[in-house]
């Protein structure tokens, strides 16, 4: 089906039918993404105060077959909120739905609006003495909808899963305008097909995400972290094996460093401190959350001198304060910015099996080798076989020395991912970055599934055009 421009006779149309205070300009943030690789379009901006005014805006929509680009906190990372392409489509933005509609306690569920900012809702949950575990470093910006959109990670689904992991019920708008009221608490419900776990995941290509119920957990009552030196990526996995089989599910974050980050940290924001004098070449960080009567300082300490015992660290720091904690927190956490600041030529989110990341982290820069001589770093979510694997020119090159080798380098980097059984997209998803890897390293049967359901859904295609699929 052809797609048609949000142009000035549609927008008439919409305006006739929605309060005049759901429309304002576009302003330049909507057609942004932080890394600068798109600048997108907009016919018009419109800012839903409610689920019903959306239901509207997506029959107008589809009525007059008029793209709907849905747009969350825009902290996207792979251009599925900006549409450089195609007509000039709708912007959606939930940013105005941003109510905590009920908290259970008893149930440990938390309902919210899909505008609601990530860390107003984890501030929810705490109010009630309870944990919403999502966490990662755009929970300023980034809102629920575009979360679960999203399916995001962060740094705590080692012990919590990930943003589907932690939804037990939606409601949300189909392309055609009809309202799914899903917004169950149930943890059991084998009904039939599982809508949510659709929704979850297309990056606003099947459908508008307006309310989530969320799963909540109790709050860890002490809390510890420490930074461990180890020798190799393999001990990095012996040591979270290790961490394990001590502390179970105490563990709640197990991320990794290399000295790249570090040595960006030290170039960039010189003025962050840093733990150790020379920058280490590998150290992990392991965040604990344990139940009362546990001192995490005494278990982190146990399991450093095991694994010192056994070889498998060099040397630790263990926090002995929140402000300790929250600095070596901020040291994992502003190396995406450090990255930004030296600017990337090619940045991978990736995941393998545990087991086959050291080996991936041994011949990653064998084949990248071959194309040039690039600086790597390598950082994440190891606790989940998720790593960030970012190439950077040598000092005194830059990004746009190498606009050439880009595809390249990522084709290396995805080859070998995919022969390692790993995932070329972790946790941001497709969205118009990765459509080609999609494509190419999708199963064929997954993806002939994905197209159908896709055209069930949504016959006219004005769901997101252009991002996951062609
Ligand atoms: C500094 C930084 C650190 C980050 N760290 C992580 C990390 O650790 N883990 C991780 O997973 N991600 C991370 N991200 C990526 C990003 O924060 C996530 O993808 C996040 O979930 C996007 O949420 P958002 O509200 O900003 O969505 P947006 O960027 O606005 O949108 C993302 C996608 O979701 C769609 N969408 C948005 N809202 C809805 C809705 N209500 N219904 C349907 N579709 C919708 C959009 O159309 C788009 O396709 C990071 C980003 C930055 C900038």
């Amino acid at each position: 089906m052809p797609l048609y421009p949000a142009d000035a006779a549609f927008i008439q149309t919409l305006r006739s039918g929605l309060p005049e205070r759901l429309f304002k300009p576009t302003e330049a943030r909507y057609l942004e993404e932080p890394r600068g690789r798109y600048v997108g379009q907009s016919g018009v901006l419109v800012l839903p105060e409610n689920t019903e005014q959306v239901a509207q805006v997506l029959r107008m929509a589809n009525m007059a077959q008029v793209g709907v680009v849905p747009y969350g906190g825009g902290t996207g990372l792979v251009g599925g909120q900006i549409a450089p392409q195609g007509p000039a489509p709708v912007i959606l933005s939930l940013e105005r739905m941003t109510a905590i509609r009920a908290v259970y306690p008893t149930e440990n569920v938390l309902v919210a609006e899909a505008g609601c900012i990530l860390a107003n809702v984890q501030a929810a949950a705490e109010a009630e003495d309870r944990l919403f575990p999502l966490s990662l470093a755009a929970e300023g910006s980034a809102r629920i909808g575009g979360n679960l959109a999203t399916n995001a990670g962060g740094v705590n689904v080692l012990r919590y899963g990930n943003a589907r992991d932690l939804c037990l019920g939606l409601e949300a708008v189909l392309p055609d305008g009809a309202i799914w009221h899903g917004l169950s608490r149930l943890r059991k419900d084998n009904t039939g097909y599982d809508l949510r776990n659709l929704l979850i995941g297309s990056e606003g290509t099947l459908g508008v995400i307006t309310a989530a119920a969320l799963k909540l957990a109790p709050r860890p009552a002490h809390s510890g972290t420490a930074l461990m030196v180890v020798p190799d990526p393999q001990s990095a996995l012996a040591l979270l094996g290790m961490a394990r089989a001590h502390l179970a599910e105490g563990i709640s974050a197990f991320e990794l460093i290399h000295r790249q980050g570090l040595e960006f940290l030290r170039e960039k924001l010189p003025d962050m401190r840093q733990p150790f004098a020379d920058s280490p070449e590998w150290m992990v960080l392991i965040d604990v959350g344990l139940s009362r009567g546990h001192d995490p300082a005494n278990a982190l300490m146990y399991l450093f001198e095991q694994a010192q015992n056994a070889g498998l660290v060099l040397d630790g720091l263990i926090a002995h304060s929140e402000g300790q904690r929250s600095d070596f927190w901020a040291l994992r956490e502003r190396i995406p910015e450090a990255n930004r600041l030296i600017g990337a030529v090619s940045s991978h989110d990736i995941s393998l099996p545990l087991s086959a990341v050291p080996e991936f982290i041994r011949r990653g820069p064998e084949v990248i080798a071959k194309i040039g001589a690039f600086r790597i770093n390598c950082f994440g979510h190891l606790g989940d076989g998720n790593m960030h694997y970012n190439v950077y020119p040598i000092p005194g090159r830059n990004s746009a020395d190498h606009l050439e080798e880009r595809d390249d380098i990522k084709r290396v980097v995805h080859d070998l991912v995919h022969e390692m059984q790993g995932s070329v997209s972790a946790e941001h998803g497709i969205g118009r970055l990765k459509v080609d890897d999609l494509e190419r390293y999708a199963n064929p049967v997954k993806l002939h599934a994905m197209r159908a359901i896709k055209a069930a859904l949504d016959p006219n295609g004005i769901m997101n055009p252009g991002a996951v699929l062609r």
